[in-house]
């Protein structure tokens, strides 16, 4: 670090420096040595040293008093600044991963922990970003991350969608606002060659789900002739690219009317409305409309929104997961797939496909899984903090017994 640079240490308990050690970035409040360092002393979004026990520096962290997560570190050793420089560096080892993966800039460019700042997500929409704080210490850095993809990739706009519901848990306020340029008008994604119209600064999250690209390419060959359900359809993500593989025909479901008037819109941008049509429904009320209608589909899509959004809401959240599943395993056809989801970062994995096994034996139906799926590699995993590990899927082919 140099010599300019003094930060405020963070002194945490003996023993406490050992998650840290091990690759984790979080601190939570219990670890904190509060007789030596009060957090009273620390407003949301200042930065300190984060030292051990023994009076050793680990780190650079952000502060949130207000937080459990009291801390995030952003900087392991002492020898970089949290600042604009930092930013620009972690932003471009960033868009190497992307650039390598993807043949167009559309794409999760920056997911949070994984790539080395806690609490900032970028995605990119060509010249388009969208960026997101959950946050204290994102929020005082908004001004340098503007700068720094400023300096990376001098984008045509930049908008802050900060409305994520955990920010509460930061005690931020819900609010969106342009950071560069301007918008007008809605942006392009393109998924293996089919568009999709994206209203970024209207729509859900950032405005598009990069995170089922991988899985919807990975799915793409067995779509061809197919009658598709995409439940929970959003703009269309699973339902077009299936239609766009061969699908004979694709039901897309969603409560949101926004979405729905949005899956017609990118039919037609694609040309592929004559098969492609969209609903506007509760996806359990629907769901059990079809199997009254004894309606029944080759390919089931359940990717719904996270049920479990706190830990305390586990039960009901894993109870839920199950009656969907239950639900979409009663309208698939003879010999038919299931392709299902968990977005929740607190479900474990085991336990959705506890639920799949528990409901599929209700119904006296057999599963075999054919493919564990996962978010996209834009959104990497950090392997220290299993949170980043929050989507979990199951190809599953439905049987009799
Ligand atoms: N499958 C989409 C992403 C889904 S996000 C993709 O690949 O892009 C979850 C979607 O579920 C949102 O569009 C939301 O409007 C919708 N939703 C939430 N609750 C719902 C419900 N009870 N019934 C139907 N849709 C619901």
């Amino acid at each position: 670090m140099t010599e300019s640079i003094e930060y405020p240490p963070l002194f945490l308990k003996p023993g406490e420096d050992a998650r840290l050690r091990a690759g984790h970035l979080w601190v939570f409040a219990n670890e904190v040595d509060v007789k030596r360092t009060p957090l009273t002393d620390f407003q949301p979004g200042d930065t300190c040293v984060l030292v051990d026990a023994k009076g050793k520096g680990i780190g650079l962290a952000y502060v949130n008093p207000a937080s459990l997560i009291c801390a995030r570190m952003v900087s392991r050793g002492l020898n970089h600044d949290w600042d604009r420089s930092l930013l620009v560096h972690r932003i471009k080892v960033a868009l190497g991963l992307r650039e390598r993966l993807f043949d167009t800039p559309h794409y999760r460019l920056f997911f949070g922990e994984s790539d080395g700042v806690p609490g900032l997500t970028l995605d990119r929409f060509g010249d388009v970003i969208v960026a997101q704080a959950t946050t204290a210490g994102i929020e005082r850095m908004k001004d340098e991350v503007a700068d720094a993809v400023q300096k990376v990739l001098k984008p045509a706009a930049m908008i802050w969608k900060n409305d994520a519901g955990i920010r509460e848990l930061e005690g931020l306020p819900s609010y969106s606002e342009l950071a560069l340029g301007e918008i007008d008008g809605p942006v392009s994604v393109m998924e293996s060659g089919v568009e999709f119209r994206v209203d970024v600064r209207e729509g859900q999250k950032t405005g598009w789900f990069y995170d089922q690209r991988a899985n919807r390419d990975l799915l793409a060959p067995l779509f061809r002739g197919k009658r598709v359900l995409d439940m929970f359809s959003y703009l269309g993500g699973w339902g077009l690219r299936g239609a766009a593989a061969g699908a004979s025909d694709v039901v897309c479901v969603d409560a949101s009317a926004d979405a729905v008037a949005a899956v017609d819109a990118n039919a037609v941008l694609n040309g592929l409305s004559d098969r492609v049509s969209a609903v506007r429904a509760d996806a359990f009320d629907f769901l059990r409309q079809l199997r009254e209608q004894r309606e029944h589909f080759d390919i089931v899509i359940l990717d719904p929104p996270a049920f479990v959004k706190r830990k305390k809401n586990l039960r009901e959240g894993r109870d839920a997961y199950r009656r969907l599943n239950e639900l979409g395993m009663q309208v698939c056809g003879k010999d038919g797939l299931l392709a299902t989801f968990s977005c929740s970062y607190h479900m474990p994995r085991a336990m959705l496909l506890d639920g799949i096994q528990r409901g599929a034996r209700h119904l006296d139906r057999q599963v075999q899984v054919l493919s564990q799926l996962q978010q996209s590699p834009d959104h990497p995993v950090h392997p220290a903090i299993p949170e980043t590990d929050y989507l979990k899927g199951f190809l599953c082919r439905v049987l009799p017994a």
